[in-house]
């Protein structure tokens, strides 16, 4: 029996762990198929506070993991694929194995939505991103590639404006699921060419481990070509890693979690920690932020039980 089982070990979970380790509350992290979380694919992290010269997100992540494991956290291989809260102690499977808690949080993160070219994902990291704000900085200067048709593509591009020379939008059909008001912004702004009835095919050069550029195709006209670029960026949406809770978490439609003040879900003694309840931040900083209010709110609710 634990007393806390955190799930998912990237900056949430990670900095939960820290803070329950802490505490003597022994935590068990579950660690899930990327182990690390969204951190351990990306390069330079130079908005983390605490590291002048910046850090690379796997050596970031680790060294969380490492420092919760100096308090006694446990981490654990695999991932939890059925999930019974509806009494306590939860139960909880992890690959073939149940386990028992007295509570439970979940920091299982929102994964990008890739475009699905096999070359975008050895490029992540490397030019091909899914976060503006994380990494639009180190392309100053430089042409930019925006994927994506709804608000968070026109707000991306925008943002983007403040760093790239120019900044290409490719949007597969010639209307936008964005809103007026952002898609007119995006339209006024004299930085960003709207590529529409467009699709991107390819992207180029792993062997230079770098992106250089990529190869666009018309689906009305079918005319292809090549286009240089920098950074690539895609703004697609994400997928909140609730599928397990589902029927039992509450969420809003799209998956994320519904909080219910705090760190409290709409089951008592479950947690949530991180971009599986976050649409709005999505930083590394902010997820642990998350962590840690999850795992003071833990710590005072085994208290208040006289564990
Ligand atoms: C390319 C890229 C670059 C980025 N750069 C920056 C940056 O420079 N600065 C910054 O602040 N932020 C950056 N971010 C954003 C940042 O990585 C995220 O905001 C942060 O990782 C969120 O942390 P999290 O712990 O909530 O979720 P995640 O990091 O997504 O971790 C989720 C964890 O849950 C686990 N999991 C999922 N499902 C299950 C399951 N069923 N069972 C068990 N475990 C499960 C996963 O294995 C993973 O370990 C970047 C993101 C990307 C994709």
């Amino acid at each position: 029996m634990h007393n806390v089982v955190i799930i998912g070990s990237g900056c949430a979970g990670n900095t939960a762990a820290v803070y329950t380790a802490r505490a003597g509350l022994k935590p068990l992290v579950i660690k899930g198929r990327e182990a690390g979380g969204q951190l351990s694919i990306t390069s330079e992290v130079e908005n983390f506070p605490g590291f002048p010269e910046g850090i690379l997100g796997p050596e970031l992540v680790e060294n969380m993991k490492k420092q919760a494991e100096r308090f006694g956290a446990e981490f654990m291989h695999g991932a939890v694929l059925e999930a019974d809260l509806s009494k306590r102690p939860f139960r909880i499977r992890v690959e073939d194995e149940w386990i028992e808690t007295l509570t439970l949080i979940i920091a299982s993160g929102a994964s990008a939505r890739w475009v699905g070219l096999p070359n975008e994902q050895k490029l992540i990291g490397k030019g091909v991103s899914s976060c503006a704000t994380c990494d639009g900085f180190f392309y100053r200067g430089k042409k930019i590639m925006v994927v994506g048709g709804g608000d968070s593509a026109m707000e991306e591009a925008n943002f983007l404006t403040r760093f790239g020379s120019e900044v290409a939008l490719v949007h597969r059909r010639d209307t936008f699921r964005a809103s007026k008001i952002m898609l007119d912004r995006a339209k006024a702004n004299p930085k960003i060419k709207f590529l529409t009835d467009t699709v991107v095919e390819d992207i180029f050069d792993v062997e230079k481990g770098e992106v250089t550029g990529v190869k666009l195709r018309n689906v009305v006209t079918n005319h292809v070509w090549d286009q240089d670029v920098d950074g690539f960026f895609v703004a697609i949406g994400h997928i909140p890693n609730t599928a397990v809770f589902r029927g039992q978490i509450l969420t809003d439609e799209d998956g994320y979690i519904l909080s219910q003040g705090g760190a409290r879900t709409n089951v008592t003694g479950v947690f949530h920690a991180g971009d599986v309840q976050d649409r709005t931040y999505r930083q590394a900083i902010t997820a642990s932020g998350a962590g840690c209010m999850a795992a003071i709110e833990v710590e005072r609710f085994l208290e208040a039980e006289g564990h």
